[in-house]
């Protein structure tokens, strides 16, 4: 099992900590060629305009699409945004995903925050603390995207659709395990 992390902007080297402590074989992504031999793709968070331009400019745009059709693709935060349809503003999106996303939406980096979560598929019946950080909220979803997990007061804070994730908070950024263990069941 290979897991590629883009590598362009962001907490890339968090997810590849991560994916090192559970003993998969990770590598940077920053050219399409890069894309070779991998089960799956982490796209951190940063900031989804750069994130966007960058993979403009470096060619990956139509090669991230031809790989999330077939392979795992997980977005954490700027990488949900990235990997979303919508995020009402022009922006370069991969549109892989059929959400709605709203950038900022709890306000500024001031506003960052944790919260537990009830997150069914991480098992235990645990709850699961997470990070958002200037984070955005998953406003909808379409088609055959689902709900993974919702903010008590039911803002959409995860998603799935398929072998495809989007999570507006940052497993990356802590010492839980369990949302990368349950992205690698996907990609297997
Ligand atoms: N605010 C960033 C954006 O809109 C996302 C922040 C993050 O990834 N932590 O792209």
């Amino acid at each position: 099992m290979k897991i590629g992390v883009l590598a362009i902007q962001g907490d890339f080297a968090e997810h590849i900590v991560m994916l090192k402590r559970l003993g998969a074989e990770s590598s940077e992504v920053r050219l399409p060629a890069h894309l070779n031999g991998l089960d799956g793709l982490i796209m951190p968070g940063g900031e989804s305009t750069t994130i966007g331009k960058l993979a403009v400019d470096f060619g990956l745009m139509d090669p991230l699409r031809e790989f999330g059709k077939s392979h795992a693709i997980w977005g954490t935060c700027a990488g949900a945004i990235f990997l979303s349809k919508d995020a009402r503003r022009n922006q370069p999106l991969l549109g892989l995903m059929d959400i709605t996303v709203q950038r900022n939406a709890f306000g500024r980096q001031v506003d960052s925050f944790e919260a537990d979560l009830s997150i069914h598929e991480l098992g235990e019946g645990g709850l699961y603390h997470a990070i958002f950080i200037r984070a955005p909220i998953i406003e909808a979803v379409h088609g055959d995207a689902r709900i993974l997990s919702t903010l008590p007061d039911g803002r959409i804070v995860a998603a799935q659709q398929g072998k495809l994730l989007a999570t507006s908070f940052h497993p990356e950024l802590t010492m839980d395990m369990r949302f990368h263990e349950y992205f690698l069941t996907l990609a297997r």
